[in-house]
């Protein structure tokens, strides 16, 4: 039952064993401004390194993650509560490859581009657009991976030439100190800043001259972030929640679909933006699955349980969250198949399956944020369509068959940002597909050439080398009409245009000529 304690501060319980964290000091006003002026004034510089060069501190980056592996690991598991082993599977592991993958994006997306120029209208002339650093990105993330959701916007906004102030959640100040505490030993002094606290910290960064910034978070702060951003008319790119949906269907393999959806069910104990939430499952196949799905969650141990796969619920809020969606889910008729109970540990709780879930529950429309996967069983493919579509937000979905055919056409019948076939998530970890949402999940894009918009801004150079002025300058005669009409002519795909157009072209040049020779 959810209790009525009050909650303890943000950040000072390690949620494994409930034992206190030491708190951390947060930012004052003037350390914020302090810090995006130092990012500023180091930006300059970096962004006339060339792009190989900011690539190779950017693998040197990922080369001291890895090296220094145990002391994060350590850091990220006191204020999460997940194993070391789950840390570093989930944020650590493809840290090397997801680098080179970003730095190969960053060449597509950086390159300047030459725009093709018609020789007849634009003669002796030239154009490219070029891709110019925003200046200081503030970079706001949320707890639920702390290191993972710095660096997937941290490696491209430094790739691009950007400085770059790291605003951590209040729950996970520690991981995301070490982080900058690596950026400092790799990067140009001040180039990546560091501003610790809470919403009021936020909203300081937002507010210290920064020229774009990358939120991950809730939809409420997400709105407020976005509204800023206006105000500001700086780019903002906001993740926001989930509550994704996987749809299993008759023909699925059972086995391997049980242990797929339960992996991206709770995995993180949930708290993944883009963890399954809800499932809905064909009538035919629906008993054999809810006894599968509940043999593998049953037989899953929290940490601090040895060799857990989970970790607890990495705050009090969090878990009081969970209680009560369980509890209304329970109240209103749902099946309880297994879990439903904490592990007497920390915030632990025990992975939780709920069966006969309808629309009108919590687990159903909100978003849960923890190991709890709410079953409702549906007799189509429609039907289940329909249901997973109706939905505030729209991060992943996904379809599980054996028909590859049937679930990818389902799957783009999906209003979601990420549509997969028997999997679920994982692209979060490939540094080339967009990550990315509709609906209250926000329009933001992270990884992918895709999200340079808020890294980057386009300027157009264009170069006029013609001795000639343009036949469309100054004065207006007869032929100027003449003119119009033939490109217009042209336009409309007639080939004798072209000699009348060249003809123009000359008479028009030489009427400007004598414009411009005449005296007063
Ligand atoms: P949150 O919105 O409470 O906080 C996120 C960050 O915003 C924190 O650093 C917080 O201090 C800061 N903040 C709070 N108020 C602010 C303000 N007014 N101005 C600026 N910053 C402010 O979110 P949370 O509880 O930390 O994160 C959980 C949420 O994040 C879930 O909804 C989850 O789905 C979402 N999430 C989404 C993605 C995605 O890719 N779509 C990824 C991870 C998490």
């Amino acid at each position: 039952m959810p209790d009525s304690t009050p909650l303890p501060a943000p950040g000072t319980i390690a949620p494994a064993d409930g034992s206190a964290l030491e708190a951390v000091k947060p930012s004052t006003r003037d350390e914020v401004v302090a810090a995006v002026k130092a990012a500023r004034a180091a930006q300059a510089g970096w962004a006339a390194s060339p792009l190989a060069v900011r690539a190779e501190h950017c693998e040197r980056l990922a080369q001291k993650l890895l090296e220094r592996r145990d002391e994060v690991l350590a850091i990220m598991s006191s204020e999460t509560g997940r194993s070391p082993t789950e840390c570093l599977m989930s944020e650590l592991a493809t840290v090397a490859p997801y680098v080179a993958g970003a730095i190969a994006e960053a060449k597509l997306a950086l390159k300047p581009a030459k725009v093709p120029l018609s020789s007849l209208e634009y003669p002796g002339k030239r154009a490219v657009v070029e891709q110019l650093p925003r200046g200081v990105v503030a970079i706001i993330a949320p707890w639920n991976y702390p290191l993972s959701n710095f660096y997937k916007h941290l490696f491209p906004a430094l790739l691009s030439g950007n400085g770059v102030v790291l605003k951590p959640s209040e729950y996970t100040p520690r991981t995301g100190a070490w982080l900058a505490d690596r950026c400092a030993e790799i990067f140009p002094a001040g180039l990546v800043g560091l501003a610790q606290g809470g919403g009021d910290v936020g909203a300081w960064v937002l507010d210290a001259g920064i020229d774009a910034v990358t939120f991950t978070g809730s939809v409420a702060t997400g709105k407020k972030v976005a509204a800023k951003a206006g105000e500001l008319l700086i780019p903002a790119s906001v993740e926001l929640g989930g509550k994704d949906a996987a749809i299993v269907l008759e023909d699925c393999d059972l086995a391997r679909t049980a242990v797929g959806v339960a992996q991206w069910g709770i995995h993180n104990c949930g708290q993944n933006c883009a963890a399954i939430e809800r499932v809905y499952v064909l009538e035919p196949v629906a008993d054999a699955f809810v006894e599968r799905l509940g043999a593998v969650m049953s037989q899953l141990r929290v940490a601090p349980e040895e060799s857990s796969e989970l970790g607890p619920l990495q705050s009090a809020q969090q878990l009081a969250i969970v209680e009560d969606h369980v509890a209304n889910a329970l109240e209103l008729g749902a099946t309880l198949v297994t879990g439903g109970e904490r592990t007497g540990s920390g915030y632990g709780y025990r992975p939780t399956l709920l069966d006969h879930c309808t629309a009108e529950m919590k687990v159903m429309s909100d978003e849960t944020f923890g190991p709890v996967l709410a079953v409702t069983r549906v007799a189509s493919e429609d039907e289940a369509l329909k249901l997973a579509n109706a939905s505030e937000y729209g991060l992943n979905g996904s379809v599980w068959t054996t028909d590859v055919a049937r679930g990818e056409r389902l799957a783009r019948q999906l209003h979601v940002g990420v549509a997969l076939v028997n999997n679920h998530a994982i692209t979060g970890t490939i540094p080339q597909t967009p990550w990315t949402g509709v609906k209250s999940t926000g329009a933001g894009v992270a990884a992918s050439r895709f999200a340079y918009h808020t890294f980057v801004r386009p300027r157009t150079v264009f170069v006029d080398k013609s001795s000639k002025p343009d036949p469309w300058w100054f004065p207006a005669n007869p032929d100027l009409q003449s003119l119009g009409d033939a490109l217009v002519a042209r336009g409309q795909g007639s080939l004798g245009a072209l000699f009348t157009l060249a003809g123009l072209v000359g008479k028009r040049v030489k009427a400007i000529q004598t414009l411009a020779a005449s005296k007063r």
